[in-house]
């Protein structure tokens, strides 16, 4: 799986899975450039370790949730790379509380996070992925969106509606050789799950028949497969990497 060459972008790649992912990518020799919405220090790490890979690539902070800041982004990233080959919409957020309890500024802001970027991201690759004939697309959804949790009504509707769009955008643009899958991780330790509590924790463990929690790596090998070669001929696909948690 060389993907010596290739171009990709990974929004949200400065922690957790989007880091992992970036990192993935680039072991295989990919230029990598990622985004993310505030964390400087995250983001400066993250470019060090890609230069001691060896592959170009920088972090740029951009709100995947804005349409324009996206577009801007996107305009900046072809003129410094001159193609994009491969997108990951990973970035995303939590805002959980019962329905009743749940703000709307709660619920759109996930809705815009996690959804409204995808689309943004996706429309902004569109163009140059038709014309060079190429694109590899994977949008990062979850579990919950297949099976539903409760406390979590914006965040579970966002990441349904990226399955939605995965499916819509695969039969959209196959003809001009652009896949587009989707992976649903299940409980992966990163800092958005480190805000669950002990009790929490250990009640989802016993949903695990792999008895263990995933790592950043775990979904970030099946992404590195689904842009291979190896993947030409998968598209509009939900893969679970979740330790068997959904079945
Ligand atoms: P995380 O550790 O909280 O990292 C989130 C990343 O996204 C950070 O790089 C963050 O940047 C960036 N980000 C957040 N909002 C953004 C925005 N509006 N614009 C640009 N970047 C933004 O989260 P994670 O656990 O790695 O999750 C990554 C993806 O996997 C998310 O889509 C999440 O829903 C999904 N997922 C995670 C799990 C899990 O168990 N962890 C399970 C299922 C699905 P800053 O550092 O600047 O904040």
């Amino acid at each position: 799986m060389n993907l010596k060459g290739k171009k990709a972008v990974v929004t949200g790649g400065s922690r957790g899975i989007g880091k992992g992912i970036v990192l993935e990518l680039a072991s295989k020799g990919c230029d990598v450039v990622f985004t993310y919405n505030s964390n400087e220090e995250a983001a400066k790490a993250v470019e060090n370790d890609l230069s001691e890979l060896g592959v170009e690539g920088f972090g740029i902070k951009a709100d995947a949730s804005s349409f324009e800041t996206t577009q801007e982004t996107m305009k900046n990233i072809l003129e410094k790379f001159g193609r994009v080959d491969i997108l990951v919409n990973n970035a995303g957020i939590t805002k959980d509380n019962p329905l009743f309890m749940m703000s709307e500024n709660d619920f759109d802001s996930v809705i815009d996070a996690n959804l409204k970027s995808v689309f943004n991201y996706t429309k902004a690759v569109l163009r140059p992925m038709i014309k060079q004939r190429y694109g590899r697309i994977i949008n990062i959804s979850s579990v919950v969106a297949i099976t539903g949790n409760p406390g979590q009504a914006n965040y579970v509707a966002s990441k349904a509606g990226v399955i939605g769009m995965t499916k819509s955008n695969a039969k959209e643009l196959a003809s001009r050789n652009i896949t587009v899958n989707a992976v649903c991780p299940g409980f992966i330790e990163t800092d958005m799950t480190g805000k669950l509590n002990d009790q929490q924790k250990d009640a989802m463990l016993k949903t695990i028949p792999l008895a263990r929690f995933g790592k950043s790596e775990d979904i970030a090998k099946v992404v590195s497969f689904l842009v291979s070669d190896s993947a030409d001929y998968i598209t509009g696909q939900v893969i679970a990497v979740d330790g068997g948690m959904v079945m």
